[in-house]
């Protein structure tokens, strides 16, 4: 897939609609009027014009999703109906998905073939969730009294979703598809860098029928918009993903309404090579672990945990190789890395690199902002490895999110064990070995929430998403993520219905 400029043009026609946002069933402007300058990253130019959203614009989208939920009906939709609404989504999105690949890659500077890869993702997820919605769910308890036991499980109610920018299309759609599958009513809020793939995706629930208030788009600042959907007494569950920082905002806003949350937040993954690894697999996969996205990925392999008798012939082929990776705008052929998302953004990760030259280790290769030909209109930079790192150093625990991997060594099991698991997070981590039980040992030790052996990054719409330690609470995705919109309700019935005789009085 390769754009031209005209069909680059072609997708983002409809601007009078992405000055607008949803509330209730209609497409509506800012209450403050305010709009809001979409970039691609890989040119700084303008591609959009936004509605910017304001508080009030978050209460009323609480308020139409609190009255949908709780007074027209939505509770007590069925769960046939609701599946067969997420059906057609998942038909019309297909149909479209070339379309919303470009709009990811334009908004948020990925590949065309990654932002392939989440439409056909998101897509996959629709379709998982309208088939979970009509399955069982609950169960019964042999109980000892003459008492039928039972658990129902019933939607939480209004959720505001909350979510990043490094999958603008997939973030949003897997929380969306499995709060309404639950039965729930939704308040989304997409990054506001790149909003223009969500804001088709509600395009196209608007034409498939849900009813007003179901559905509810809000854009804007997530100091100001966010804010609100977190704290609104209205809300009934915050769906979170982004920065561990925002998080903790969350949370504490969320306590004072003793709020259901769940929290995807950030991640310092270590991708552990053993020296018995298979060795161009091991390569192939170091690369991938912290290059895809651009490092922008939650769960990027950005601490290489590589055993030290492999290190003088695995870390110049990985230098070479990284060298070799093809930067440019992501609608090129060809291209294998992009810009990252914002100037600010990037500004933020070359800060990142200083500081490690500062704290003293050694840069490998890449450290700068890449600045030949047109390149230098977008935020690029390259591919950065440091090495001869301390395990307390600021690039070692904190999470950069850009395209930087630092090297630690490691000579025994226990070693790499306790490296893997020195920082705040437990994301992601990867073991590379031949030896099965010494994978099974090392993985099992390992605290984190999603782990590889012998390969990195596949993740699968069926199986649980999220982390441990600071990299949050609850998971998106599979039966899990379903259940995050769900509450738990026991019904107990008395079948023989006599007087208790509990309390006989004088
Ligand atoms: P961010 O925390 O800055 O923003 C995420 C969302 O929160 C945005 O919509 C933003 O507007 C909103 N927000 C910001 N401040 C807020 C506030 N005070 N109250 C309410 N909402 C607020 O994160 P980001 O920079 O957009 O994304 C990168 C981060 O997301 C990284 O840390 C990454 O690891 C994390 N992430 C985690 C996962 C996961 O599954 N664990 C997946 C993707 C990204």
């Amino acid at each position: 897939m390769n754009l031209t400029a005209k069909e680059v043009d072609a997708f983002l026609t409809s601007r009078d609609v992405t000055q607008k946002m949803y509330i209730n069933g209609q497409w509506v402007i800012s209450e403050s009027e305010q709009t809001r300058q979409i970039i691609n990253p890989a040119n700084g130019e303008v591609i959009g014009t936004v509605a910017e959203g304001s508080k009030a614009d978050a209460k009323k989208a609480v308020a139409a999703a609190r009255q949908a939920f709780y007074e027209n009906g939505w509770m007590d939709s069925k769960a046939r109906d609701r599946a067969e609404l997420l059906w057609q989504v998942a038909s019309k999105l297909e149909a479209r998905k070339e379309e919303f690949a470009a709009i990811d890659t334009l908004n948020n500077g990925k590949t065309l073939r990654e932002s392939l890869e989440d439409v056909e993702d998101a897509v996959n997820q629709l379709r998982y969730y309208a088939g979970l919605a009509t399955k069982p769910h609950g169960q019964t308890y042999d109980v000892p009294d003459d008492i039928q036991a039972m658990v129902v499980r019933e939607a939480v109610g209004v959720v505001s979703i909350i979510v990043p920018w490094n999958y603008p299309l997939v973030m949003a759609n897997q929380k969306i598809a499995a709060a309404l599958a639950a039965g729930c009513t939704v308040v989304v809020k997409p990054a506001e860098l790149t909003p223009l793939s969500v804001i088709r995706l509600v395009e196209i629930m608007d034409e498939t029928g849900f009813p007003p208030g179901v559905v509810n788009l809000v854009l804007g600042d997530g100091k100001e918009v966010g804010a609100q959907l977190a704290a609104d007494p209205d809300v009934d569950k915050v769906s979170f993903t982004g920065g561990t920082s925002t998080g903790i905002y969350i949370m504490k806003s969320a306590a004072d309404t003793v709020k259901n949350i769940s929290l995807e937040l950030g991640g310092k993954s270590p991708n552990i090579v053993f020296a018995d690894a298979e060795f161009e697999t091991a390569v192939d996969y170091a690369l991938n672990a912290i290059f895809a996205n651009q490092g922008q990925v939650c769960s990027a392999g950005s601490r290489l945990v590589i055993e030290e008798s492999l290190y003088e012939k695995f870390v110049p082929e990985l230098v070479r190789r990284a060298k070799q990776i093809t930067v440019g705008p992501g609608w090129e052929e060809g291209a294998e890395m992009g810009p990252l998302v914002s100037e600010a953004h990037m500004e933020k990760v070359l800060r990142y690199i200083e500081i490690g030259k500062e704290e003293g280790a050694t840069l490998l290769c890449g450290g700068s902002r890449m600045t030949e030909g047109d390149l230098a209109r977008g935020y690029f930079v390259e591919p950065t490895i440091f090495t001869n790192t301390l395990p307390d150093m600021r690039i070692v625990q904190e999470e950069i999110f850009g395209p930087v991997l630092v090297i630690q060594t490691f000579r025994t099991e226990e070693e790499a064990i306790t490296l893997a698991n020195g920082t705040n997070f437990g994301l992601a981590a990867a073991v590379f070995t031949q030896d099965g039980a010494k994978a099974q040992r090392v993985i099992r030790r390992i605290r984190a929430g999603i782990t590889w052996i012998n390969t990195y990054h596949p993740t699968f719409n069926e199986a649980p998403w999220g982390g441990y330690k600071q990299s949050g609470i609850g998971r998106d995705l599979g039966t899990y993520g379903f259940e995050e919109y769900l509450e738990t309700k026991q019904i107990n019935t008395n079948l023989n219905i006599e007087p208790s005789g509990f309390f006989k009085g004088k």
